[in-house]
């Protein structure tokens, strides 16, 4: 037990591997300090005595130990900053602990053998010098107990006996002197590399915490930065990435694209069999677009995120030119139009791309993510399943709507916007059934702006509320003057539809109006039901409990979606004009509307045909049994205050009754 206490406190600890690189590094500092300090000090003592005593002990002997200490220094001095690994670390540890007590008692033989030749200054220098050096060397060599232990020893003990015995009152409290102060610095030695064996651990301690924290960091990190559905980066990873990569781009010049792409027909799969199967469609076609990224060619470095919902993104790291986008688009839209199988579900969907060049299309990352999605919302309305490429012409339509935008945003309502009205009439008796409001704005400064394009326009700012309920307050005072027979077509934007708020703002304005509800009709397009189907339908529900009709406006020019008009209770379905243009020339038209129509019969709703101009037009479809319609033919939209006088022509309101009216 006291040998295993004893040999423990004279060797290099083996069991903390840490411990002793932290012992080789301070030492890799410490020991040529130590070697400089042992030979200084014995090459002074040589030169007092090189006349005194014999060559060999005052210039021979001093010099041999001196080069060994040179030569151990420079071997330190060079281990400085140096790789190094852990079993090198204890071998020069455990050279260090064999080589300082062999120094210690060479350097002590050397010391007290001299003392004999020296005068009474000479040999108080060699007393001076073994104890100065030997504190000097114990101070140096603290990291490594073992080895100041055994140097403090083998110096000290031979030294204090010599000095004690040699009989000189001076000397004899000197050793007692160099006693004390050993004791002294063996206390310190003893605390002081506790402390550090200590210190090392905890700093180990620190180093495993900070490594823990960094790989609990790294892991959020990642997974902030994942779509836990898809599997793919996220929307945040995408966004990262793009300002990263732009700055790279910026600094080298280098051309780059990011494509938005969104898929078509997502939302009916969710509607149609749930939002389980909707969600492994996403995975299915996060894989997809993974597994078209990881083939080789120009595809290599494409990285793909998912935006959220149905939207993903594109990075194309080097731009392949505007030929090599559009084959990466059609490779996307077309791996994204093979059928998916989801469990018991197959279903077909689509994708459209946008794609936005740097510096090309914006020389910044959000302009650049706005073009691609800009160029997206071009191919969903006009090359729905394709890819297209932001270009010119779509500059400048974004410069045109930012005029709009302007001009909206500082448009005084009340004076600016205004109604015309329309009839509708029944083809069977000539009657105006009812009458649609349409929207028209004077501005001040465009002048007359087109309703597609103001619609669009509020829609794009957040004032399509605003608008609707100017608008809607309108055409209730004017639907309180006609008769009770005739009804009112209000049209409402997709975004009415979706927002809760603006319903019970609807509801309450029809309220308060005192009409009934049942003169009232909304029209609203199929773009409403397709952005958001279960909102679209709460607010579909919510409309028919009040009592209004609700006409499905346009059909035929965007989904036709007959799911639409089975799921939903439509009171009427609107046939778009673009089937009446060229429904006397073409047999298709002809055949759409005739079975259209048929469909409504058999359904149970009412049908308009919308665009009527001609008679040829007109008698055609009497013939084919429809029963309203509205058109130039009939009437322009008119002024409110031209209602009345109209209403009035008795029996006017078709020609073939009429008493000539046109
Ligand atoms: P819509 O609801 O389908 O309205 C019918 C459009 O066809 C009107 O265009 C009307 O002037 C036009 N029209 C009627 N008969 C004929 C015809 O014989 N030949 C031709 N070529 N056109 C005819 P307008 O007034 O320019 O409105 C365009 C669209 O703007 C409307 O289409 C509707 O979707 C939207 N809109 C108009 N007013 C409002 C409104 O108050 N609110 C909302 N949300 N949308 C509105
Ligand atoms: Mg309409
Ligand atoms: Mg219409």
């Amino acid at each position: 037990m006291a040998w295993a206490w004893f040999k423990r406190l004279f060797s290099v600890p083996t069991d903390d591997a840490d411990l002793l690189r932290a012992q080789f590094e301070a030492f890799c500092k410490q020991m040529p300090l130590l070697y400089f300090i042992l030979s200084a000090n014995s090459l002074i003592v040589s030169y007092t005595f090189a006349a005194m005593a014999p060559a060999w002990l005052s210039v021979y002997l001093p010099l041999a130990l001196c080069l060994v200490c040179v030569n151990r220094a420079a071997w330190w001095w060079q281990r400085r900053n140096r790789a190094i690994d852990d079993a090198q670390i204890l071998s020069s540890l455990r050279r260090t602990n064999r080589v300082a007590p062999a120094l210690a008692i060479c350097f002590t033989f050397w010391g007290l053998s001299l003392y004999q030749y020296g005068d009474a200054y000479a040999q108080g220098q060699v007393a001076f010098y073994m104890a100065l050096t030997v504190i000097g060397c114990i101070f140096c060599l603290m990291h490594l107990r073992s080895a100041a232990l055994s140097v403090t020893l083998l110096v000290n003990i031979p030294y204090i006996l010599f000095f004690f015995f040699e009989g000189h009152a001076t000397l004899k409290a000197i050793a007692v002197n160099l006693a004390l102060v050993c004791a002294a610095m063996v206390n310190i030695l003893v605390i002081y590399y506790r402390d550090f064996a200590n210190l090392v651990v905890s700093r180990r301690a620190l180093i495993d915490k900070q490594a823990e924290t960094q790989s609990l960091s790294d892991e959020n990190f990642r997974l902030a930065n994942l779509d836990s559905l898809s599997g793919l980066p996220n929307r945040r990873w995408f966004f990262a990435h793009l300002r990263q990569h732009f700055e790279g781009a910026l600094a080298r010049s280098a051309p780059f694209a990011i494509g938005v792409i969104d898929l078509d027909g997502f939302k009916p799969v969710n509607d149609i069999y749930g939002h389980a199967t909707g969600d492994l469609l996403l995975q299915e076609v996060g894989r997809r677009l993974e597994d078209l990224c990881r083939a080789s060619g120009p595809l290599k470095d494409v990285r793909i995120a998912r935006l959220g919902g149905d939207e993903f993104a594109v990075l194309v790291p080097d731009d392949p030119g505007e030929a090599g986008l559009q084959a990466l688009g059609e490779s996307i839209t077309h791996a994204l139009g093979v059928p998916f199988v989801l469990g018991t579900v197959t279903t077909r969907i689509g994708g459209s791309a946008g794609f936005a060049r740097y510096p090309e299309s914006g020389d910044t990352p959000d302009i650049l993510f706005e073009r691609a999605d800009y160029a997206l919302y071009f191919a969903k309305r006009q090359k729905r399943g394709g890819t297209v490429m932001f270009n010119a012409a779509h500059e400048a339509q974004i410069r045109k709507d930012s005029i709009i935008d302007k001009a909206l945003l500082a448009a005084n309502l009340k004076a600016e916007m205004s109604l015309r009205f329309q009839p509708i009439i029944d083809m069977t008796n000539g009657q105006v059934r009812a009458f649609e409001a349409l929207a028209r704005w004077e501005s001040p400064t465009l002048g007359t702006v087109a309703p597609s394009v103001f619609i669009t326009a509020a829609e794009r700012n957040g004032l399509i509320g605003d608008v609707t309920r100017h608008l809607l307050g309108l055409a209730l005072i004017e639907l309180g003057k006609w008769p009770q027979d005739v009804h009112l077509s209000f049209n409402l934007s997709a975004r009415d539809l979706a927002s809760s708020e603006m319903l019970i703002h609807l509801i309450a304005m029809i309220n308060q109006s005192g009409l009934s509800p049942a003169r009232l009709d909304f029209e609203i397009t199929e773009t409403a039901m397709v952005q958001d189907f279960a909102q679209a339908s709460a607010g579909f529900t919510a409309l028919k409990a009040l009592g209004v009709g609700i006409s499905l406006d346009d059909f035929g020019t965007g989904y036709s979606s007959l799911t639409h008009l089975h799921r939903l209770a439509f009171d009427t379905l609107k046939i778009d004009q673009s089937f009446i243009g060229d429904i006397t020339d073409n047999p298709a038209s002809l055949k759409i509307v005739k079975s259209l129509t048929a469909l409504c019969a058999d359904m149970g709703l009412k049908s308009v045909v919308e665009g009527v101009e001609t008679e040829a037009q007109f008698t055609t479809l009497r013939g084919l049994g429809c029963h309203l319609a509205q058109g130039y033919y009939f009437a322009r939209p008119m002024l409110a205050e031209e209602i009345h006088a109209y209403l009035g022509q008795t029996n006017a309101h078709v020609p073939w009754a009429a008493t000539g009216r046109r």
